[in-house]
């Protein structure tokens, strides 16, 4: 899908960087562009699926349902959210408003308003096992649907979309549908990665660039978001997320509906530069893990290769030597029996041989997978790791 500036509409663009996966089998598209809006000065991924596809792909690959345990998120969830109800509770301080989480995930959000008193409280997510979960484990009501689905006769006060803007490749009709779910002043949260600070928190190179995240704010452009939905921003907090052991720079915006129509977009300066130096940055990171990867994997015959996410899909087009791969392993259930460039996906249980090295493809990641391989497992294998 050619995308026209999701803030804008401008046709007018200028390519940064293509983003390969070198996929589409665990990725939803072999590749997109990385574009700035010549108009407004947004940055945003082009030539992606429809939103429809999009929907269909976190319907099924859904990995914020938390099954390992029992859907409890762990504690780094926890204080995250609780800096975001923190950051909304003075702007909110009736403990009646009507709340709804977008993307409630298993409700622990809004679990956290509860403990505050906060008792109308709602939620959808189009995970049917997430919206079980939320029930179950804080009594939390939700319904699974996505936002372009949803509807009600019930008008919010507040309504949340936490780690969900990125996501969104159509967010014009998201936003004026939650336009018509708030009441008059009514307020709307947002919280999403900060691409203005990406280049001071790198870690594997071009990480921002997921399949996932296709939408990059600064807070210059959230801020031209949320003006061209006649939003006023009450409050505006440049913070960082520290969830599954990965830093992220992200924007916390607290903003109120309006009927005002002209608020005139300031043309963002900042993101082309800042996402200009990030994308240098992962270069230069990526002709080092290209010479570490030729040296370590020289005398190697056979290797096992941990991961199948982002990480290793680009490493596939940095040299990565896929005939040298005897499998893939990954924990993710949703992935394991695929195949990735012919090459069979195992679960971590089912490696066998003792004397194939086992390279850990994840930056993140890396220590605690290679303690899964030696004190879980008690494999003996040789490890290699890239960091
Ligand atoms: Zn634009």
């Amino acid at each position: 899908m050619n995308r026209v500036c999701p803030i804008c509409s401008c046709i007018e663009k200028r390519k940064l960087y293509t983003q390969d996966f070198h996929n589409n089998v665990i990725s939803l598209i072999k590749n997109y562009d990385v574009v700035v809006c010549k108009n407004c000065g947004f940055v945003y991924a082009d030539n992606i699926p429809s939103q429809a596809d999009f929907n269909d792909y976190y319907r099924v690959m859904s990995k914020y349902e938390f099954n390992h345990n029992n859907g409890i998120v762990s504690s780094d969830y926890i204080e995250h959210f609780t800096k975001i109800v923190n950051f909304l509770i003075p702007h909110v301080p009736d403990t009646h408003a009507r709340i709804l989480d977008v993307g409630c995930s298993t409700g622990a959000l809004l679990s956290i308003f509860k403990l505050h008193g906060y008792s109308n409280l709602s939620g959808i997510d189009p995970s049917a096992s997430c919206v079980r979960t939320a029930k179950k484990i804080y009594g939390i009501e939700a319904t699974v649907n996505a936002i372009s689905d949803f509807s009600t006769d019930e008008k919010f006060d507040l309504i949340i979309l936490s780690a969900i803007v990125e996501h969104l490749a159509d967010f014009s009709s998201a936003m004026r549908k939650i336009r018509s779910l708030l009441k008059d002043q009514g307020l709307l949260f947002v919280e999403v990665p900060d691409a203005e600070r990406f280049e001071a928190y790198t870690s594997a190179p071009f990480q921002q660039f997921s399949i996932e995240h296709i939408n990059y704010f600064s807070q210059y452009s959230m801020r031209n978001l949320l003006s061209s939905f006649s939003f006023k921003v009450l409050e505006m907090q440049q913070g960082e997320s520290k969830l599954n052991l990965i830093t992220d720079p992200d924007i916390l915006v607290v903003s109120a509906k309006t009927e005002e129509k002209n608020y005139a977009l300031i043309k963002d300066d900042v993101s082309e530069l800042t996402v200009g130096n990030y994308i240098a940055k992962c270069s230069k990171i990526d002709l080092e893990i290209r010479k570490s990867i030729q040296e370590k994997l020289l005398n190697k015959n056979k290797i096992i290769v941990w991961g199948v996410g982002t990480h290793t899909q680009r490493l596939i087009g940095s040299g990565l030597d896929l005939s040298k791969i005897a499998y893939f392993v990954d924990s993710n259930k949703r992935y394991v029996g695929k195949e990735l460039h012919g090459i069979t996906i195992k679960s971590p249980g089912n490696i066998q041989e003792k004397d194939i090295p086992i390279l850990i493809s994840t930056y993140s990641y890396q220590e605690e997978i290679a303690r899964q391989i030696k004190d879980v497992l008690k494999l003996n294998n040789e490890i290699i790791t890239l960091y």
